[in-house]
């Protein structure tokens, strides 16, 4: 089967074309043609009776799920340093990050780690991931071929660091401008579905001059841009001591042209942005990674993620491996409506004005974990006419039950307790990337 040919998946399908509902189908045919969704039809059309139905009925199907972040290189301690209290955070980066990446330099231990994230991957209900590499150039040039050569689709940044960093992990300004600027060279057009984004560390990691540089970068090779912002109140602080002159965070971007104005921009977290910064980030539609699984272990603090939606924000949500435990994004969309009820708590305890119960329904974090983040794509991440063909069948059968179940029920289910032993098969842009038990699990040959 070529991508070029029309064919049909066939089972119960369910997406969200809209933000505040599910719409879905007990048993019908999602029709591809030329790598995009076709439609959803209950009967075959008349033209396309001759095309080739793959049989799932009795399975779910369901859009690729986006991961917009997560950090590659973290993935072999996934799971470690969760708990860690006090002294505080930094030990965490001492600990396990910082020791971690600088391994990367070391390209048989990185072609190790990665393929084993790779391989992973491909299991789970993720089709596109916005990954952060680390500083090392020829790692980060093996993670985008080794997810070239998967089938999923990926932006990959190589990271930027000049100042406050650890041994072996700081470059100097022009080391990591002149790294870069051969990395783009390098990968800018290398392959279809798998690209360069612009990463610096964030602010405390990278000099105005560094991301003077950058931003030349981003605006010549014409690549976006991801970042963290406004994770936690010492970070806050410590930038606002290292750019005195700014009224919120995002300005330290925004200076460069990080915030949407020049480049597609995608920040990471946005926990504790102010006002003015989330007019910035709703108005400049900056894509926000929503990590609700490391915001609520981190800072005990979930963002005000409606607060975004209803201004008309851009949303998706993120692993944000490994400060995040998982890549199982069926986890993060619980957590995600965990966080959005702890933020209702708390506003209705505080008397802050948003103390109508405003929470996330099941739809409505699936949504940003298709549709939402899918936006960073283009026309992603859900089953309408025209969009890309990311689709994941999903074998409900190892937790079901003897009752008859709707189709939302079972995804409800599997949601709330399923995880990479459901994936069955998984296309990208119509192609078939993973077949269980197929080549041990690997991906099926184009
Ligand atoms: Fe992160």
């Amino acid at each position: 089967m070529t991508s070029q040919q029309p064919f049909a998946l066939k089972g119960a399908i369910i997406h969200t074309p809209t933000f505040d509902r599910f719409e879905y189908y007990t048993d019908a045919y999602l029709l591809c043609q030329n790598q995009k969704v076709l439609g959803i039809y209950e009967e075959l059309p008349e033209q396309y009776q001759g095309i080739q139905v793959i049989d799932h009925t009795g399975n779910l199907i369901i859009p690729g799920m986006c991961d917009l972040h997560q950090h590659a290189p973290q993935y072999p301690f996934r799971g470690l340093g969760q708990n860690i209290e006090k002294p505080d955070w930094d030990s965490w980066f001492d600990l396990y990050a910082f020791p971690e990446e600088s391994r990367y330099q070391d390209l048989s231990y990185a072609k190790k780690a990665y393929t084993k994230l790779v391989n992973d991957l491909l299991r789970t209900a993720t089709t596109r991931v916005c990954t952060f590499a680390t500083i090392h150039r020829p790692a980060t040039e093996l993670l985008m071929e080794l997810l070239h050569q998967s089938g999923l689709c990926a932006y990959v940044g190589k990271v930027n660091m000049d100042r406050n960093s650890a041994p072996g992990l700081l470059e100097t300004t022009e080391e990591t401008l002149a790294e870069t600027r051969l990395w783009l060279e390098n990968c800018a057009d290398k392959y279809p579905n798998v690209k360069p984004i612009v990463t610096p560390r964030y602010t405390p990691s990278c000099t105005d001059a560094a991301m003077e540089g950058l931003s030349a970068l981003m605006n010549e090779f014409q690549v976006p841009v991801q970042s963290h912002l406004s994770e936690g109140p010492d970070e806050i602080t410590w930038v606002h001591q290292l750019m005195p002159d700014i009224d919120f965070y995002g300005q330290a971007y925004d200076r460069f042209g990080m915030m949407g104005t020049t480049q597609p921009s995608l920040m990471a977290h946005c926990v504790f942005s102010k006002e003015e910064e989330i007019d910035m980030l709703c108005r400049n539609q900056v894509m926000i990674a929503h990590c609700p699984d490391a915001n609520l272990n981190y800072s005990g603090t979930a963002a005000p993620i409606l607060k975004y939606v209803r201004r008309g924000g851009r949303v998706g949500l993120g692993s944000d491996v490994a400060g995040g435990r998982t890549l199982n994004l069926f986890r993060i969309i619980l957590e995600a409506i965990i966080a959005s009820k702890v933020h209702w708590s708390y506003c209705e305890r505080t008397g802050a004005p948003d103390e109508k119960r405003d929470v996330l329904t099941l739809a409505n974090a699936f949504y940003l974990a298709t549709k939402g983040g899918g936006a960073f794509w283009g026309k992603v991440g859900s089953f309408e006419p025209g969009y890309a063909f990311d689709a994941v069948v999903l074998d409900d059968s190892r937790i079901t039950d003897f009752n008859e179940r709707s189709v939302y029920e079972r995804l409800e289910r599997m949601i709330n307790i399923g995880d990479d032993r459901e994936t069955k098969e998984k296309y990208v842009n119509g192609r078939c990337v993973y077949r269980k038990g197929a080549d041990s699990d690997h991906k099926e040959p184009a």
